[in-house]
């Protein structure tokens, strides 16, 4: 583990929840006392304020799962970047692979989304990945540099200060996870692709996503440019997101 990187995990509730099961869920988090790792749980739009209320004071963060990349206007059901900060927002994902292929969002879109979000100074988590067939095919590092890229372009100097999650499609919700090796490969190209991007490239944190569990966790974060994780369905159980929150420090 590198010294100066400390783990961070991320859960993603996606579309889950109701009020009583996230009480539960955020009393259980923050009643397990310190953790190795930063933590924090991205929530439906509607649970921000529940989670903003029970994580206040509390070291566990919280954030949302999209924003818009506008400031306002007519724009029915969107939530602008702004709005999130409002309350206190610190992440945002932004251009998960959910996003990317339901609702045909493009790496520029996602790029001003992530510019939107640092406009408000919350901390977007850039999601990028390449699906099956592209792994296949033999066009994993020409997929993912793509998308970093057009992120990397909109940012400019203020590239440095997001968060990139690697999340293979074809792992994401199916109980197929990339090997640690397979992992590290890409992770070690986006840091490298980071490098040549922003002098902060050392300093940023790379997180793995992709049906992340606390028996695998352990070995993909101890790969040497996998930071941490986006964990989908195993953040909704307790027991199991916080297994993978200390998984950081073995
Ligand atoms: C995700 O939703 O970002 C994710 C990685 O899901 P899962 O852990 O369920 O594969």
């Amino acid at each position: 583990m590198s010294p100066s990187r400390r783990k961070l995990v991320v859960g993603n509730w996606k579309m889950h929840g109701t009020h009583a099961a996230n009480e539960a869920l955020l009393e259980a988090l923050k009643s397990a006392g310190p953790l190795p790792s930063d933590v924090a749980v991205c929530a439906p739009h509607p649970y921000l304020a529940q989670a903003a209320e029970r994580l206040a004071r509390s070291a566990i963060g919280w954030g949302a799962q999209d924003c818009s990349a506008h400031e306002q206007g007519a724009y029915t059901g969107e939530v602008s970047a702004a709005m999130l900060a409002d309350f206190g927002c610190r992440y945002c994902l932004v251009g998960h692979s959910e996003r990317r292929a339901l609702h045909a969002e493009s790496d520029q879109l996602v790029a001003d989304k992530a510019q939107a979000a640092l406009a408000r100074g919350i901390t977007p988590i850039v999601c990028v990945g390449e699906t099956l067939r592209e792994r296949e095919a033999g066009e994993t590092e020409a997929v993912v540099k793509r998308q970093l890229s057009a992120v990397i372009h909109t940012l400019g100097h203020c590239a440095g200060e997001m968060v990139v999650a690697y999340e293979p499609v074809w792992a994401i919700g199916t109980g197929r996870t990339a090997t640690p090796e397979q992992a590290q490969a890409v992770h070690a190209l986006l840091r490298a692709q980071l490098h040549a991007a922003t002098p902060r490239a050392a300093q940023m944190k790379l997180l793995y996503g992709g049906s992340v569990k606390p028996d695998n966790a352990g070995v993909l974060f101890a790969q040497p440019d996998i930071d941490g994780g986006l964990i989908g369905g195993a953040s909704l159980k307790a027991t199991d997101f916080l297994a993978i929150c200390r998984a950081g420090a073995h």
